[in-house]
């Protein structure tokens, strides 16, 4: 199977092409219909109803339902970890052409109607106009990505020969997955981790965040008008408490692929390790979690653009990314004429409704993450001296002010612990080697990023600073598939490299075989 080279889906350019921006508005105005619709568990195929339902809310308008959703209960949990297990029989026997062209499929389903989904985007978590499409772009680069691994990954892998042996390896599918985002990319990466799971052979139990089901669900939709036959993917929305608990620790589960925080990964992680009755294989879990992440400034650096790189890198999309600068590190050198251009910048940004393309930052997630951040600025406010932002922003959904804490302690907790939200803590060093040892003073390693022009310090860096995902002179957010694969260090999670070239291998077991042929 020959596919063209594997190319990033291009960004929509809202200010400078009329016809994006106009097609975005369509697409805002169609989905506004489209709101507050219930929708169904999809197990094996078939649409079940349950009493109880999750809904959804739009961030920007607290009291707006973006989606009700049937609530899966353990015995509905069973079943569709059964659906799963019939389908796998079929499935992992299936040519790898077919799986890959189901991919493509739905990658182009995704592409067509993108505008549609980044409205989805838009209304059920609080992405601005770019923040939304990036998402949809960086969906439709995984799955397109992963149908060109899969081709690459079933074609004959070179072993030492052993004389009077044809020997080989295949890279076989592991059984049925539980397949658990988080809200913060909706689309892409439930779209990435659900379709490394099947490509390979698995079949998946998707069970999407309660506070994005909906365009977990439209996903789901574009897989079945791709194609995917029923019970590939079972679409079962419920509490992670409850039937994500039950889902992990179910003896037919053999994979468990999860993104999100560093206390919900730890607890799958200790749920996967224990045997049930009668389960007979190991676990496999593949958790990316939470980060620190931080963005360090030298004195050999220009500071407009280090100054550009954190506010970007910590107030896109309100900071809510695992990779959000949330630590700026400065040298003591810069370090005044740095906080002073960065409050003049900071103080531009335009906080509103996600919908209107004049904001720069929309509300965080629910009334839950507003209450946490905000106990963190009045900490952040005993640690350090709030220099912007600070408090609520008045309006319909959960907006906070972006917030910038100077003068904080390496060990405080603002420096510490995962915030995500838009409060960016910023710290002085001695020196860059002061600054690179408090780099990497955090349990986490998942993103960071130095501005410097000095060559022997980037070496240092390079050397020294401890994350998955390291940048040099740019911000830390805004991974691209196959230019950098994804994953962090530590706390951070187990350094899957999502878009990356070994990443379709951690959804597979390899097989060797051997045969004797000259006696
Ligand atoms: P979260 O609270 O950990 O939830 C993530 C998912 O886990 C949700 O689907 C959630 O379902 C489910 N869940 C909760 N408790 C569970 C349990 N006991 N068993 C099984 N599943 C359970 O994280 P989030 O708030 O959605 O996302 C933000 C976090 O994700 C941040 O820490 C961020 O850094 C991290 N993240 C990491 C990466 C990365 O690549 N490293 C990327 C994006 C985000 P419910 O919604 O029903 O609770």
């Amino acid at each position: 199977m020959n596919l063209p080279h594997f190319r990033n889906e291009p960004l929509s350019d809202f200010k400078g092409n009329p016809e994006h921006a106009r097609k975005m508005k369509e697409a805002l105005r169609d989905v506004a219909q489209e709101l507050g619709l219930q929708y169904d568990l999809v197990i094996g195929g078939e649409r079940v109803s349950t009493a109880e339902k999750i809904t959804s809310f739009n961030p920007a308008r607290k009291s707006q339902a973006v989606g009700h959703f049937s609530k899966a209960t353990p015995e509905l949990a069973d079943r569709a970890i059964q659906a799963a297990e019939d389908a796998f029989r079929c499935w992992k026997r299936e040519p790898v052409e077919k799986r890959v062209k189901l991919l493509l499929e739905t990658a182009r389903i995704i592409r067509e109607k993108k505008f549609y989904y980044a409205a989805w985007i838009c209304y059920e978590v609080g992405k601005t106009w770019p923040e939304a499409d990036a998402d949809v772009a960086e969906a439709i680069d995984f799955v397109e990505f992963y149908a060109r691994e899969m081709v690459r990954l079933s074609k004959p892998h070179p072993l030492i020969p052993v004389p009077g042996e044809k020997n080989y390896l295949q890279y076989i599918p592991l059984g049925v997955g539980v397949v658990i985002p988080p809200w913060n990319f909706p689309l892409a990466i439930t779209a990435g981790m659900t379709t490394a799971s099947i490509v390979t052979g698995n079949t998946v139990v998707l069970k999407p965040s309660s506070d994005s089901p909906t365009v977990a669900y439209k996903f789901f939709e574009a897989l079945e008008e791709a194609g995917m036959p029923p019970g590939v993917v079972n679409f079962l929305p419920g509490l992670g408490s409850a039937v994500g608990d039950y889902l992990v620790a179910h003896p037919r589960t053999r994979f468990v692929a999860f993104t999100g925080s560093k206390d919900v990964g730890l607890r799958i992680n200790e749920l996967a390790s224990k045997r049930a009755p009668g389960q007979i294989w190991v676990k496999r879990t593949v958790l990316e979690m939470g980060g620190k992440d931080s963005i360090v400034i030298d004195s050999e650096t220009d500071l407009d653009l280090a100054v550009e790189g954190v506010v970007t890198s910590a107030f896109g999309f309100q900071g809510q990314k695992c990779s959000a600068c949330s630590r700026a590190i400065v040298v003591d050198a810069v370090y005044d004429a740095f906080l002073s251009k960065l409050k003049e910048r900071v103080a531009k940004i335009r906080v509103g409704a996600p919908d209107d393309p004049e904001s720069d930052m929309g509300p965080v997630i629910n009334s839950k993450a507003k209450k946490t951040i905000l106990e963190y600025i009045e900490t952040g406010k005993k640690e350090g001296r709030v220099i912007v932002g600070g408090g609520e922003v008045s309006g319909s959904g959960h907006y906070l002010e972006p917030t910038v804490i100077a003068d904080v302690a390496p060990k405080a907790r603002v420096a510490q612990e995962e915030i995500f939200g838009p409060v960016l803590s910023v710290i002085k060093a001695a020196n860059f080697e002061d600054a690179l040892e408090i780099a990497n003073n955090t349990e986490y390693g998942l993103t960071g990023a130095v501005y410097t022009k000095n060559r022997r310090k980037l070496e240092k860096a390079a050397e020294e600073f401890h994350v998955g995902n390291l940048y040099f002179n740019r911000k830390c957010t805004g991974a691209l598939v196959g230019g950098h694969p994804f994953g962090g260090f530590n706390m951070s999670g187990t350094d899957s490299k999502a878009g990356g070239f070994d990443y379709l291998l951690l959804f597979t077991q390899g097989k060797t075989i051997a045969e004797k042929i000259s006696f």
